[in-house]
């Protein structure tokens, strides 16, 4: 028996138990992840873990309770039933906002991740010997003194059934890699990684012959680090590659314009917002290039998916088009709350967890640049890949981001390698440096398994998909 029939085995307990309840909801979650490292051709790491439980979500008086258990049994589910409805009583006491159905509309359909090649072809142990022998293949070089490599699989299913009569299923298959070598000579250590690239993904992320490929990449040029000079210290052009910008965006679009932070919840935790709700429809966050949209429909992105946690539809939507900043990233409840516009972006770490406001897919929307146009009308500036460091304040204003990697680049022709890029600026004239948007030809999928909010802590898949941008007269400096 599936665990589909099983959900829809318990609709007559919650039935009865939630009766007298203006709408109930019931989220299944199940997951299963693979840990595999591999570090200097041995194996570093090899664990498996698994997940399963409901979240039981129950309406009293326009005002929600949940009631969470791994204990899938006609007892647990009741036992989940009775604190959910009595945490919705409870909640009556204190109450910030009163609710409606409204909230958890019908939503009924099917969604499961688009692969090539289906994750069970990858047989237990393979993984780790491909693993095995990429680390042994870089650490065999006489200047590595440490090659790693890590994957993490992830397989999860989402049933939902409500009252009004949603009944829809999700699943995905998400792979998140990373291949890393850090080299030496004399005093000088560099380090030279894939960047950590999470997508929903089948076999294909894992070939052989693409892990060695990338790997002899990354040897090849931690060598040109180990050599080359510290990146300048002045202000210069900086076109950024999409393994950098992703996180850029991630932490100075995506994080300020979450509606739950702008409401305050976010506040003691995770941190607040420079952006208030008088700056929805009005902020020039960027020039008319600057396009940004949560997508929740690219194939591929690691938060593509057909409902958020609350069953809404998930749509493409504006969140700043031609510069001006539009929507929030906020799902249904907190659009009620704040009566800003948002996005179907409410979901859950797991099922012992309520939906928050979460990034989702956060992307730049290809421009019109091609790498030639950026590089050849700089004079002077330096192209910089894969994130090594990063930090931002609490209103996600002032910010400093290190790289990997970096090429100078001197009257509209790249030059040599440098090591050791930063920069730094603030958030909203950062943005309005933007000079070249990328074209489709630079635009490239990113994403993390790691965005950490919430108390209690929920740590949640993010996608972004980059085109490569160029930046105008930015603070840029070397060593660090
Ligand atoms: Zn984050």
């Amino acid at each position: 028996m599936t665990m589909r029939a099983n959900l829809h085995d318990f609709r007559p307990i919650l039935s009865k138990a939630l009766d007298g309840c203006d709408w109930w909801g019931i989220r299944e979650y199940r997951e299963t992840t693979q840990f595999r490292m591999a570090r200097n051709g041995q194996n570093a790491k090899n664990e498996t873990s698994f997940d399963h439980g409901v979240m039981v979500e129950a309406m009293v008086a326009g005002k929600i309770g949940y009631g969470a258990t791994n204990e899938l049994t006609s007892d647990g589910i009741e036992r989940a039933c009775q604190k959910a409805k009595t945490n919705a009583h409870l909640s009556a006491l204190s109450s910030l906002f009163t609710f409606d159905p409204s909230i958890r509309p019908k939503a009924v359909g099917n969604y499961h991740s688009k692969f090539e090649k289906p994750l069970e072809e990858l047989a237990p142990g393979l993984v780790q010997e491909r693993l095995m022998k990429t680390t042994k293949m870089m650490a065999a070089d006489e200047a590595v003194i440490e090659a790693s490599a890590y994957v993490m699989i992830t397989e999860t299913q989402i049933n939902y059934l409500s009252s009004n009569g949603s009944d829809w299923s999700q699943t995905f298959h998400m792979v998140t890699k990373d291949l890393s070598a850090t080299a030496k000579k004399g005093e000088i250590t560099q380090n030279r990684s894939l960047g950590m690239q999470g997508r929903q993904w089948g076999a294909e992320s894992l070939e052989e012959s693409q892990l060695l490929k990338e790997s002899e990449r990354i040897v090849r040029e931690v060598h040109q680090l180990l050599v080359a000079d510290d990146c300048p210290t002045e202000k210069m052009d900086m076109i950024l590659s999409p393994d950098q910008l992703y996180l850029q965006v991630h932490e100075s679009i995506g994080h300020p314009l979450e509606l739950d932070r702008i409401l305050g919840d976010e506040r003691n935790y995770a941190g607040w917002s420079f952006v208030g709700p008088e700056d929805f429809g009005s902020l020039r966050y960027g020039p008319d290039i600057l396009n940004v949209t949560f997508d929740p429909g690219l194939p591929g992105e690691m938060a593509s998916y057909q409902f958020d946690d609350n069953g809404v539809p998930a749509t493409k939507e504006f969140l700043i088009e031609n510069g001006i900043l539009k929507n929030g990233i906020g799902g249904i409840e907190s659009q009620k709350r704040s009566g800003l516009g948002g996005v179907s972006c409410a979901r859950a770490t797991s099922w012992n967890r309520p939906a928050i406001d979460r990034m989702g897919n956060i992307n730049i929307e290809p421009g019109e640049s091609s790498m030639d146009d950026m590089i050849k009308s700089t004079e002077n500036g330096v192209l910089m890949q894969t994130n090594r460091s990063w930090s931002i304040d609490d209103y996600r204003n002032k910010f400093q981001f290190g790289c990997e990697y970096g090429h100078l680049i001197k009257d509209g022709e790249i030059k040599g390698v440098v090591k050791n890029p930063n920069y730094r600026s603030s958030t909203v004239p950062f943005w309005n440096s933007l000079s070249h948007v990328g074209n489709g030809e630079t635009f490239e999928i990113w994403g993390s398994p790691y965005c950490g909010k919430g108390e209690p802590n929920q740590v949640i898949r993010v996608g972004h998909a980059i085109p490569t941008c160029k930046f105008e007269n930015i603070e840029v400096f070397g060593g660090a």
